[in-house]
C-alpha cells in the first residue's frame, strides 16, 4: 500500500496503522496497531517513509518526568508523503512529498519574517504533548487510550498527523534516506556553522561531541572554510571517524592527564578557538566549551540538549572582561521553510554531504535496535524503513 493509491479511500477517516509506543521510560519501544484521526484545521496526515534516530529522542525516552510525556510516539527527523490535508491548508497537497520539522515557521509574524530569527512568535516553539492549535491528539491505541506526540512530529508511526506550520515540500528526487537527515540533526549541526557562528575561512573550530550533531558542525565548518578543527569525545572510535568530516585534531578527556580539556586546546591553538560549539548537552562539557573560547573573540554556540531544569553558572567578572559570547542555537539557526530547500541543493550539488552520516539502516520491526545503537556510541544516523 502506498500514500498514493489509498489516499481517496481514507481521507476524512481515521486509518489504523502500526506504532512505536513508548509506554515507560526507557524501556523498548512496542509496535502496536494506534488509530490516527483525520487532520483538523491547519494540520496533514502523512504517510511516513522513513524516520532516523536523534539523540533528543534518547533523552525524552529515558526522562521519567515532564516534558516527557508516556505513552508516547517519538521520532522527528523523517520524510513522508501527503496523504491528506485539513481544511485551510493549500501549501500541500495529497501525494506531495515532505520533511516534517520541529521548530514552527508560520511565515507571517514579526520573526518568521525576519532574516535575524528562526523563533516563530505565533505558534512559539514548546516541547508539548499534545497538536499545536488544539492541545489535543490524533492518536489512540487499540484500547481507545490517548498517546501522546512527541516534538510535534511522532514519527515512529506509519501515519501521522502534523500541522501545516512543521511542513517543508521536499525534492521528490532526493533519496528518502538522505533527505530525512535534514529533518534535524544535519541540519542543525550545519546551520550551527553557517548561520548561528557565522564561521569565517581560516578559523579554528573546536567541536565538543561528535555525534551526528557535531560532525555536521564539522561539515558546516568545512564549507565554510575552517582551517583547523578540533574535535572532542570520550568515545576515542571518534578519532578515526572524525577525519573522514574534516576534523584535523582529536582530543579525548579521558586522556589529558591532570590538565583539563580547556587547558589541552588553549595550549594547542595558542590561546583558544575562535568558535567552540558543545554538542553534547552536558553542563560541565558547556564550561569546558566556554573555557576553551579564545578570550577577545571566542564564541561558544550551545546545541547540546540538557536536562530542562539545568543551571548554568558564569562568573561575572570573567563573563564581563572575557569578551567572549555565548548563544544558543535551536535548529541551527535555521528557517525551515527557506533553508532546507537550500541544504537540499547544495547536497544535490554534491557540496554537502549527507551520505556519509548514514551509518546503518533497519527496518521498522527493528527499532529498537537504533536505539541500543545511539546508547553504545556506534552510530552517528540510523535510518529506519517503515515499509521497504
Ligand atoms: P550522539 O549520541 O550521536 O552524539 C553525542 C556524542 O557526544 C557521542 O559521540 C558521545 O561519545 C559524546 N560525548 C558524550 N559525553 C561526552 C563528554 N562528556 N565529553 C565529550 N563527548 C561526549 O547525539 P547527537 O544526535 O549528535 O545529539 C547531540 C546533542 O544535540 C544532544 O544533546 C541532542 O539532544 C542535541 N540536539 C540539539 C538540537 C538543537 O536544535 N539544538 C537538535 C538536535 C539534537
Ligand atoms: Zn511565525
Ligand atoms: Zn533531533
Amino acid at each position: 500500500m502506498d500514500g498514493k493509491s489509498c489516499s481517496s479511500n481514507t481521507a476524512g477517516k481515521p486509518i489504523r496503522c502500526k506504532a512505536a509506543i513508548a509506554r515507560k521510560p526507557g524501556e523498548p519501544l512496542v509496535i502496536e496497531e494506534v488509530i490516527v484521526a483525520p487532520p483538523k484545521h491547519g494540520e496533514v496526515r502523512i504517510k511516513i517513509i522513513c524516520t532516523s534516530l536523534c539523540h533528543s529522542d534518547v533523552t525524552l525516552w529515558k526522562l521519567k518526568d515532564p516534558p516527557a510525556n508516556f505513552p508516547t510516539i517519538l521520532g522527528h527527523e523523517a520524510v513522508g508523503v501527503v496523504e491528506s490535508v485539513g481544511e485551510g491548508v493549500h501549501e500541500v497537497v495529497e501525494g506531495d512529498t515532505v520533511i516534517p520539522i520541529f521548530l514552527p515557521d508560520c511565515g507571517e509574524c514579526i520573526d518568521c519574517l525576519s532574516e535575524k530569527s528562526n523563533l516563530c512568535t505565533k505558534f512559539p516553539f514548546k516541547l508539548s504533548p499534545w497538536m499545536e492549535r488544539e492541545e489535543t491528539s490524533r492518536f489512540t491505541d487499540a484500547n481507545g487510550e490517548t498517546l501522546y506526540h512527541f516534538l510535534s512530529i511522532s514519527s515512529f508511526s506509519e501515519y501521522t498527523v502534523v500541522d501545516i506550520v512543521h511542513l517543508v515540500k521536499t525534492d521528490p528526487t532526493i533519496p528518502t534516506n538522505r533527505a530525512c537527515l535534514l529533518g534535524c540533526g544535519i541540519s542543525t549541526g550545519v546551520g550551527a556553522a553557517l548561520k548561528t557562528a557565522k564561521v569565517e575561512a581560516g578559523t579554528t573550530i573546536a567541536i565538543f561531541g561528535l555525534g551526528g550533531i557535531g560532525l555536521a558542525v564539522a561539515e558546516g565548518s568545512r564549507l565554510c572554510g575552517a582551517k583547523r578543527i578540533i574535535g572532542v569525545d570520550l568515545n576515542q572510535d571518534k578519532c578515526e571517524l572524525g577525519k573522514k568530516f574534516g576534523v584535523t585534531d582529536f582530543v579525548n578527556p579521558g586522556n589529558c592527564g591532570d590538565k583539563t580539556v580547556s587547558q589541552v586546546i588553549i595550549e594547542m591553538t595558542g590561546g583558544g578557538a575562535d568558535y567552540c560549539f558543545e554538542c553534547v548537552g552536558m553542563k560541565s562539557v558547556v564550561h569546558e566549551a566556554y573555557s576553551s573560547c579564545r578570550k577577545g573573540w571566542g564564541k561558544l554556540v550551545m546545541l547540546g540538549y540538557d536536562h530542562p531544569d539545568t543551571m548554568l553558572s558564569f562568573n561575572s567578572f570573567e563573563l564581563l572582561s572575557s569578551g567572549k559570547s555565548i548563544t544558543g542555537s535551536i535548529f541551527g539557526g535555521l528557517k525551515p521553510k527557506s533553508d532546507i530547500r537550500i541544504l537540499e541543493k547544495r547536497y544535490m550539488d554534491k557540496e554537502l554531504r549527507l551520505d556519509e552520516f548514514v551509518t546503518h539502516e533497519v527496518d521498522f520491526k527493528d527499532i529498537n535496535t537504533a536505539f541500543d545503537l545511539m546508547t553504545e556510541g556506534k552510530s552517528l544516523r540510523c535510518v529506519i524503513w517503515m515499509n521497504k
